[in-house]
């Protein structure tokens, strides 16, 4: 294989002509410094970079194409690009087939010989020409250079590329007919002369040159410096004499040089970095340094017969360097000589200005929104008008909105009037628009604007434009992108840190072949003209494919019809499935566009259909913005892939009005609260469940909805440690909405009904759910000093009490002396201490619930052979009035009863015992008095009751005497002054007990009178019974006669 591949590198090592040693002095001179480059290049970059799939852009309006910075090539691709506007050279390459090149599809044939960096720089070219992408690569010619690194690729200053790059090519088309392509083009030479003063001997030396190097330094420009260099002589007198060899001695002579041959192409690189001997260190020459754009040469050259005008040069390419001596960007202002480029800027392109008074004949205005747009400003007084009406009076005058006619083609209406700054004048916060009659007006605020638009608007202004055809058209070329330029500009590159570099002539009487203009595909050679249209399709296909890659976006229609309204969200009546239709859609449609479609699918819909945007919320659908304006693209509105629609009329889902927006979004909150059993207050328990609430209802709904007039509503707010936080909403901001009061979707929010403290809270540590419960609540009462008045305790079911009590002695920072008298009483719904749990008993054993509260109090619990009662005195049991009492189970009734009297100070012995019931009324008199307690099923934590009045001795019955006192004549019992109807006697207590005795039907008609207690023995009759009770009676009545006797069971 002989590749005629040579690497740029190694030529340096060669020393190709004058390839500067001097560069190697400076260094990292002309790396590039990457911060100069605009955010934009970059931005670009790095977007191409990432969307790896996405095809190259197309070309922008100017329909050039820039090249891609490989990463610090811009010096490379400005050369590049001279080159490539250098239709004669580039045209040479093309010259050169593949029979003399070779073909990319041999190059790894073992006799192949293939010539790589032609071959690759003439596709680059035709690239440039011919395909449409917005930038074209360089990275095949970069490698057939043999360019492997950035390092590589850095190492150059773009005068030093030139030369490399020409001997390249050079040597890789030895043995063509290219081979003198680059001598032919860019080869003259310029004639040193030693003039002896003596005899009049001329001694020359002939130099050749590629490019003519010029000081920066001291000189004013181009000219300056041409003449110094080949008009100004240097004599040799005095103490620099000359040897002249024909007189064979020192004598005095004049020294000049003259440029001899002048090549087509004249590259003149500028000596801008200079090394500064005394300070040694390099700097950047900034001064001023003219150049024209057209120069005549015969100054500088030997006096030949040559026609005045083959000394007549154009300048068509300056390379210019941006930034200091330690790095920059480079890029360049090239005059397309073929017009290959649209130099027009955009508005130019529209319609020439028409008379305005002409286009308020409503006839003539046709499609340019330019021109209607003005028209409609005209109409406006002072020709002022909000941007928003604008857009109204557009639709009115040609009966479509501007996004639907124009916005494809040129973009947002606002956008539009700012790009044509030169006819609208938008005000500063751009709500209204006024029509510019005078454009000089303009000019300042326009100055302010970015160089493209002070382009547009002084070309727009500029007299020359009329003669477009003979005006040069110069661009901007900086890597990617390629902007036209004004020939002026070129101006404001004599001096700076931003100035020219390299200076680029071409012979002003080549001419160019008239086919050749504004035809990219001249001179292309077949081969690669095919090469690139066919690169042309499969870029248009791989655009394609992209384009409905990302254009499409997938959306689910919800039908409304298939929904119901419940639970604060909507449903699908039957499936999912069923409910919702997934529907592609280009997204650059209008919604005008979905709506039609959408229609289409749904023959079966009747009346308005709106589309609204919905989403799936924890509690369901539900229902956001209504999309609206047909006219707008979908990718402008606030629509997402996958976006979820609402199909609907837009009022009501199976006859309900559904709230839709944000602010009632649906909230599914889980509410923790006690909930109490049938079964009393023994099957308490915390339970979970969930609630939909809005958004915007206020905080207060949760105890409404969940039947708790009075409550307190905790939330569980999450603390930056992590922890669980319990805190209690304030009464006040009951009133604040969920969303105000921060609540989520699943947020867990807990309510307390406020007569029920047997889940107090205490520095709002709580729970998540009822399983998490692992601890009790433990108030200090033992009546003494501290701190804490309450803890949690962490337990299991398994824990045992008395570990437990200790701990709570332990953290309620009591006396360890406690331990030993002390217990744990629970305390019930409300607040009642209950009986002390044994310490030996677990949670379990002691039936003690998760998170409920115990007391820690003064005493010994009871053992296990102890009961621990509640008494009181009197059947009316006041709770929390009763009094406590330990004793032995085993001890009797009429003990214990004996104890009691004691404990309570009452006198006398006519008591006895009673026990309160569940009802918490007096059950039946504990009568055998003898009884143990055990015996009698009294169990701890009963409330035992003294009631007055002695229990009958054994084998007597205690018997209470009423008198049943028939209804007589009207209101005659009333009279009786002792009546004290429906008062309760002495004897009330009884009350109960007589009630359920008293023959209750006859209630109504008679009146009873309670007369006392009879004690007689079971043994007596009836009469006996009789008789006595006369004795009690005898106060009351007169006619004992008509007294008889009911027996009430004792
Ligand atoms: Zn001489």
């Amino acid at each position: 294989m002989c590749v005629s591949n040579v690497g740029l590198g190694r030529l340096v090592g060669l020393g190709f002509r004058q390839v500067g040693s001097s560069f190697t002095m400076f260094g990292d001179l002309f790396e590039e410094d990457y911060s100069s480059v605009s955010n934009y290049e970059y931005g670009k970059e790095k977007k191409l970079k990432t969307k790896a799939l996405e095809p190259p852009a197309p070309r922008e309006f100017t329909n050039l194409s820039g090249i891609r910075n490989q990463g610090g090539t811009c010096y490379l691709n400005s050369l590049l690009q001279t080159l490539h506007f250098t239709p004669e050279f580039r045209e040479a390459l093309f010259s050169l087939g593949p029979e003399e090149l070779g073909s990319f599809e041999d190059k790894d044939k073992p006799d192949a010989k293939v010539r790589i960096i032609p071959l690759q720089l003439q596709r680059l070219f035709a690239q440039l020409l011919l395909l449409d992408q917005d930038a074209a690569s360089t990275a095949d010619l970069t490698d057939s250079f043999g360019w492997t690194s950035n390092e590589e690729m850095r190492q150059h200053d773009v005068q030093e590329l030139n030369r490399i790059l020409f001997s390249a090519l050079e040597t890789s088309l030895v043995g063509t007919s290219g081979h003198d392509l680059i001598n032919r083009l860019y080869h003259g030479t310029v004639v040193n002369q030693v003039v002896c003063k003596e005899c009049k001997n001329v001694s020359e030396k002939q130099e050749d040159f590629l490019d003519l190097t010029v000081a920066v330094k001291n000189v004013s420009g181009l000219e300056d410096a041409l003449w110094t260099m080949y008009v100004e002589e240097e004599m040799f007198d005095c103490d620099n004499l000359y040897h002249c060899g024909t007189c064979d001695r020192l004598v005095k002579a004049a020294k000049s040089a003259k440029l001899r041959k002048l090549p087509p192409f004249l590259t003149v690189s500028l000596l801008r970095f200079n090394f500064d001997f005394v300070k040694r260190e390099r700097y950047k020459e900034t001064s001023c340094y003219t150049f024209p754009l057209r120069i005549n040469l015969k100054p500088f050259c030997e006096q030949s017969d040559l026609d005045d005008l083959e000394h007549v040069y154009d300048l068509f390419s300056v390379i210019i360097h941006k930034g200091g001596c330690y790095g920059g960007h480079y890029h360049v202002y090239i005059k397309d000589v073929d017009h290959l480029g649209n130099w027009q800027s955009q508005e130019e392109k529209s319609k020439p200005d028409v008379n305005l008074k002409d286009l308020q004949n409503e006839e003539e205005i046709d499609d340019d929104p330019l021109i209607i747009l003005k028209v409609i400003l005209l109409q406006e007084e002072n020709n002022v008008i909000p941007v928003d009406q604008l857009g109204q009076k557009l639709l009115k005058k040609i009966g479509t909105s501007w996004n639907k006619k124009y916005r494809k083609q040129y973009g947002p209406l606002r956008k539009f009037l700012q790009l044509h700054s030169q006819v609208f004048l938008l005000s500063s916060d751009e709500s209204t628009v006024s029509l510019l009659k005078n454009g000089s007006l303009r000019a300042e605020s326009d100055f302010q604007r970015n160089d493209q638009h002070v382009f547009k608007t002084l070309t727009s202004e500029s007299p020359g434009l009329n003669d477009r055809n003979s005006c040069p058209h110069w661009f901007d070329i900086n890597d990617s992108k390629v902007q036209p330029i004004k020939e002026k500009d070129i101006e404001r590159q004599f001096q700076g840190k931003e100035s020219a570099y390299m200076l680029f002539y071409r012979k002003s009487q080549l001419q160019r072949p008239p086919e050749a203009r504004a035809n990219p595909r001249y001179g292309v050679p077949r081969h690669l003209l095919n090469e690139m249209d066919a690169a042309n399709i499969e870029l248009q296909t791989k655009r394609a494919e992209w384009d409905s890659t990302n254009n499409n976006f997938e959306l689910h229609l919800h039908l409304g019809p298939h929904y119901h309204f419940f639970n604060g969200a909507l449903h699908p009546i039957i499936s999912q499935a069923e409910s919702v239709w997934d529907l592609t859609f280009d997204k650059r449609k209008t919604l005008g566009d979905l709506r039609q479609s959408i229609f289409q699918l749904l023959d079966f819909w009747e009346g308005d259909m709106v589309l609204s945007v919905a989403k799936f919320v924890p509690a369901g659908l539900h229902v956001y913005q209504m999309l609206d304006g047909d006219d707008m693209m979908l990718c402008e509105m606030e629509i997402a892939d996958g976006e979820d629609l609402f199909v609907w009329n837009g009022v009501e889902v199976g006859g309900i009005q559904i709230p839709t927006g944000s602010d009632c979004e649906p909230l599914l909150l889980n509410v923790l609260h006690l909930a109490t059993s049938s079964e009393g207050e023994k099957c308490q328990q915390l339970v979970e469940s969930p609630h939909v609430f809005p958004s915007n209802a206020e905080v207060g709904a949760v105890l409404t909805t969940l039947a708790v007039p009075v409550g307190v509503l905790f939330v569980n707010a999450t603390d930056p440690a992590g922890g669980e936080n319990w805190v209690a909403v304030p009464k006040e901001d009951l009133k604040k909405t969920f969303r105000e009061q921060g609540l989520r979707n699943k947020s867990l929010v807990l309510v307390q009904d406020s007569r029920d403290n047997s889940l107090l809270l205490k520095q709002g540590k709580w729970f998540t759910g009822m399983n998490e419960i692992n601890w009790l609540q433990v108030q200090n009462l033992c009546e003494l000093e501290s701190e804490e008045k309450q803890v949690k305790i962490s337990a299991t079911v398994n824990t045992v009490v008395f570990d437990l009590r200790i701990k709570a002695i332990k953290e309620l920072k009591l006396m360890k002396e406690l331990a030993e008298n002390s217990c744990l009483r629970p305390i019930d719904r409300n607040g009642k201490l209950l009986c002390p749990v044994p310490d030996g008993y677990t949670l379990k054993e002691a039936e003690l619930k998760m998170g409920s509260s115990l007391g820690l109090c003064p005493g010994k619990a009871p053992t296990s052979s102890q009961l621990f009662l509640f008494f009181t005195m009197g059947s009316d049991v006041q709770p929390g009035t009763e009094m406590e009492i330990i004793v032995e189970e085993t001890i009797s009734v009429r003990d214990c009863l004996k104890l009691m009297l004691e404990q309570s100070g009452l006198p006398g012995d006519t008591w006895h015992l009673r026990k309160m019931d569940w009802c918490y009324e007096a059950g039946e008199p504990l009568c055998e008095e003898d009884a143990t307690l055990r015996e009698l099923m009294i169990c701890s934590g009963d409330t035992l009751l003294l009631i007055e009045g002695k229990l009958p001795p054994p084998g007597f019955l205690k018997v209470p005497v009423w008198w049943y006192q028939p209804r007589g004549p009207a209101g005659h019992w009333k009279s009786h002054p002792d009546q004290r109807s429906g008062t309760p006697s002495p004897g009330g207590v009884w009350r109960a007990a007589s009630t359920q005795g008293a023959p209750g039907d006859l209630h109504g008609e008679v009146s009873l009178r309670y007369l006392g207690d009879l004690e007689i023995s079971e043994d007596a009759t009836v009469a006996e019974l009789k008789s006595q009770s006369v004795l009690i009676g005898h106060v009351f009545c007169a006619t004992f006669s008509e007294m008889s006797c009911f027996l009430s069971r004792p």
